[in-house]
């Protein structure tokens, strides 16, 4: 098996996921875009996925994805940002990403703004939401509570344009539970936002919990590609 092989059949068996869940919950299969993590993986690897159909990849870490996406250059593909961002970062980020998932902070609202009007980008930012009992700063996302005020600085922010709600299931809750508060937060939204579409939720091992509730983007990282030897996973 060559590595284009075994990502092949990888898809295969993560579309096919993903078309089960949807037909579960009387979704449309074209309803939930697949994006595929990269992090850890060379910039062949995306080659591949890109040559297997793949339109959309996502990144965690500024220093590994800017070097992937000078490498994939000629090819016609998403750029999703996924990780944890810093306000330093914001001017690498926004020069490749068309959607960044984590802004859970108005300053990074500000700084991600600056970044993409300054290189003349429209990037589509989801609020990433807290979705712990306890919602704690510095964890990643915002609580619920302060989704509202964020939204509203995406959609006040010139060069940003307010693309929805992501969140990660966290460890030890119940991702039917989860997920099911980030509908409620992302149905909030879209009352106040009605473009505000996107809900990017479920990974790997996740993701038909996410679609029963209405995730419209899933990402699948080891799934797609295998275990992570990488510690930043
Ligand atoms: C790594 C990562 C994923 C993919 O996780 P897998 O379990 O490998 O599918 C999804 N979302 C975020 C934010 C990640 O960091």
């Amino acid at each position: 098996m060559t590595r284009r092989d075994d990502l092949a059949a990888n898809l295969h068996a993560v579309r096919t996921r993903v078309a089960a869940a949807c037909s579960s919950a009387g979704r449309s299969p074209d309803a939930v875009t697949l994006v595929a993590v990269t992090k850890s993986w060379p910039a062949d690897d995306v080659r591949l996925l890109a040559g297997l159909g793949v339109t959309d990849v996502g990144e965690n870490r500024d220093q590994e994805a800017r070097v992937k996406f000078a490498a994939c250059a000629d090819l016609t593909l998403r750029w999703h940002f996924v990780g944890r961002l810093q306000r330093n970062k914001s001017g690498s980020v926004a020069r490749y990403a068309d959607v960044v998932h984590s802004v859970d902070r108005v300053p990074l609202v500000e700084a991600l703004a600056a970044a993409a009007g300054a290189v003349g980008r429209q990037v589509s930012a989801l609020v990433q939401v807290d979705l712990d009992d306890d919602p704690a700063p510095g964890r990643g996302g915002a609580a619920p509570a302060d989704v509202p005020a964020l939204a509203a600085a995406v959609a006040d922010a010139g060069s940003l344009l307010l693309g929805g709600v992501m969140a990660v299931a966290p460890v030890g809750l119940d991702p039917d539970v989860a997920f099911a508060r980030l509908a409620a937060v992302a149905t909030a939204l879209r009352r106040a936002h009605p473009a505000a579409t996107i809900v990017s939720a479920g990974m790997s091992g996740d993701l038909e919990a996410a679609i029963r509730h209405g995730a419209t983007h899933v990402r699948v990282g080891t799934a797609l590609l295998g275990p992570r030897a990488s510690p930043f996973g």
